[in-house]
């Protein structure tokens, strides 16, 4: 009888479960959205019994358009949107209050009190991380502060803290464990990522409680067995955790020092596998755990870009020149060229390595010869310009010399974009065959841990790529194009 995976895909829109064969194809799909509440403008939350209750819903509706069994099921992995907060009483089940989503700025306040008190270099050196709310961190206190009676109950033990991961794992596994992978205890702002242990020192700081924490696990082990009651009286081994770029980056099987992923989705997320050498970024990328297996840790060095496809949501939303976002790609290639338009779709400050919050967006180089598709093909190449910047700074940090870049995500089905994206960096872009490539992480993580897969080669070899995009263009062309973006970048940020 074949076997199979199945991954929990547990992301801020939706929750999926994906059935995956031994060479990483897609036999089933479910998925469920997930609603955020946004109680004041600057709050972003989810209900986490809402999640639970996704992750049981696909669970149960992925068998129903495939002829697999459960039975048939070698391993589940869990694949997670990350730094999201979640507090639970152990006795009841119950959350003490929603999750705070990784958008919600509400813990600002908090981060403005650690900087004013200057553990900026301290906070980084420890965790990699700058400080700022989209760590679990300040979200941990933010609930303390604001849930009633919350500390009696921490002080008898009664209260866990976990990402999603640890929320679905207690509540999935039999024995209810309390576990985080490396890579999730990575994005919490608390864990030491050279020591590899929760910080004494941070803890104090934040004064938040040590018996709260899940233990700290690799991403790919047997943790326990999912409840049967869930999985059609199967008792099937959960055997990995990671968080959702992480994932993608073992899904692209970057396993190599050097090897990059780039997933162009709402914002675009970079990553570069660094092995052992825990790499300090001067130009505010973050440096995050990728990956625990075995006790070995495998370290990346992240940067994002926080519009990307957004930008395209914009065009078909607010200015309503297309209707969906794949009509991009045949209407930016009505015209040769950009036309000389740029489009800076900073929409919400600009990221590494300006971190400027306050730059607005703009469209620069207008002439009666523009027209809407030059504006689009303007959209798909700010994409591909801000990748260079972050490229850019990935090879100033980790001294290295990118040589290729494997993509992911939404808008990297849109060629001209990845042709431009080629041409651009003049690199090789690689697709895989395989779309879903963060579920799939999950999934080999967890064939890995059973035994499912022998060794990483049978990985490799199953892992190929689609399509190639080679550079075609000169260049004195590719540093026209880059210079004028660059002076468009510098416009906006004089234009506050
Ligand atoms: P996320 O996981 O962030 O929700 P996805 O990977 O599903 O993102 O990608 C969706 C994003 O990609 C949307 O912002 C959408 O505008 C953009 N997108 C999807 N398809 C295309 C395309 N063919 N060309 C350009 N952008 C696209």
């Amino acid at each position: 009888m074949n076997k199979y995976l199945l991954t929990i895909d547990q992301g801020t829109t939706s929750t999926r479960a994906i059935i995956f064969d031994k060479k990483g194809k897609i036999k089933a799909l479910s998925s469920k959205e997930i609603k955020c509440l946004t109680p004041q403008p600057s709050y972003v939350e989810q209900d986490p019994l809402e999640i639970l209750a996704s992750v049981k819903y696909v669970l149960k509706s992925v068998f129903n358009n495939t002829n697999i069994n459960p039975s048939q099921i070698d391993s589940i992995g869990i694949t997670n949107q990350r730094e999201t907060t979640i507090l639970w009483d152990k006795n009841t089940g119950k959350p003490v209050y929603n999750a705070i989503v990784w958008q919600s700025k509400q813990s600002n306040y908090i981060c403005e009190e650690l900087i004013n008190k200057n553990y900026q270099q301290i906070i980084k050196d420890k965790t990699g991380l700058p400080i700022d709310s989209y760590f679990s961190a300040t979200k941990i206190k933010w609930i303390m502060e604001h849930v009633d009676g919350l500390d009696k109950k921490i002080a008898n033990n009664e209260i866990l803290f976990g990402t999603v991961d640890t929320w679905l794992l207690w509540n999935l596994s039999i024995n209810k464990v309390h576990y985080t992978d490396y890579s999730n205890a990575s994005r919490t702002m608390l864990f030491n990522i050279k020591d590899l242990q929760w910080d004494d020192e941070l803890l104090k700081i934040l004064n938040i409680p040590r018996n709260i924490l899940p233990k700290v696990v690799d991403s790919s082990m047997i943790y326990d067995y999912i409840n049967p009651d869930f999985f059609f009286d199967n008792k099937i081994p959960i055997a990995s955790m990671i968080g959702d770029q992480q994932a993608a980056l073992f899904g692209q099987a970057c396993f190599n020092k050097g090897d990059l992923k780039n997933t162009y989705g709402t914002g675009c997320f970079l990553l570069l596998n660094t092995k052992d050498n825990i790499v300090d970024s001067k130009n505010g990328l973050i440096t995050t755990i990728a990956w625990g297996i075995n006790n070995k840790i495998d370290y990346a060095l992240e940067g994002s870009i926080f519009v990307a496809g957004s930008a395209v949501q914009f065009l078909r939303d607010n200015l309503k020149i297309i209707y969906n976002a794949a009509q991009t790609e045949e209407k930016a290639s009505l015209v040769k060229d950009n036309g000389g338009v740029y489009f800076v779709p900073t929409f919400s400050g600009l990221g590494s390595p300006y971190w400027n919050m306050d730059v607005k967006g703009a469209l620069l180089g207008i002439t009666r010869a523009t027209t809407n598709n030059h504006i689009i093909r303007a959209t798909l190449e700010a994409i591909a310009y801000q990748t260079k910047d972050i490229i850019n700074i990935i090879e100033k940090d980790a001294k290295c010399k990118v040589t290729k870049l494997k993509v992911d995500g939404g808008a990297s089905e849109n060629k001209l974009l990845m042709q431009f994206q080629s041409d651009i960096l003049n690199i090789d872009i690689e697709q895989p065959s395989t779309y879903e490539t963060t579920a799939l992480g999950a999934a080999l993580l967890a064939g890995l841990a059973t035994s499912y897969f022998k060794d990483y080669q049978e990985i490799i070899d199953n892992y190929t790529i689609s399509k190639t995009y080679k550079p075609q263009m000169n260049k004195e062309e590719i540093d026209k194009l880059y210079q004028k973006w660059k002076l468009a970048l510098e416009t906006c940020m004089k234009f506050i």
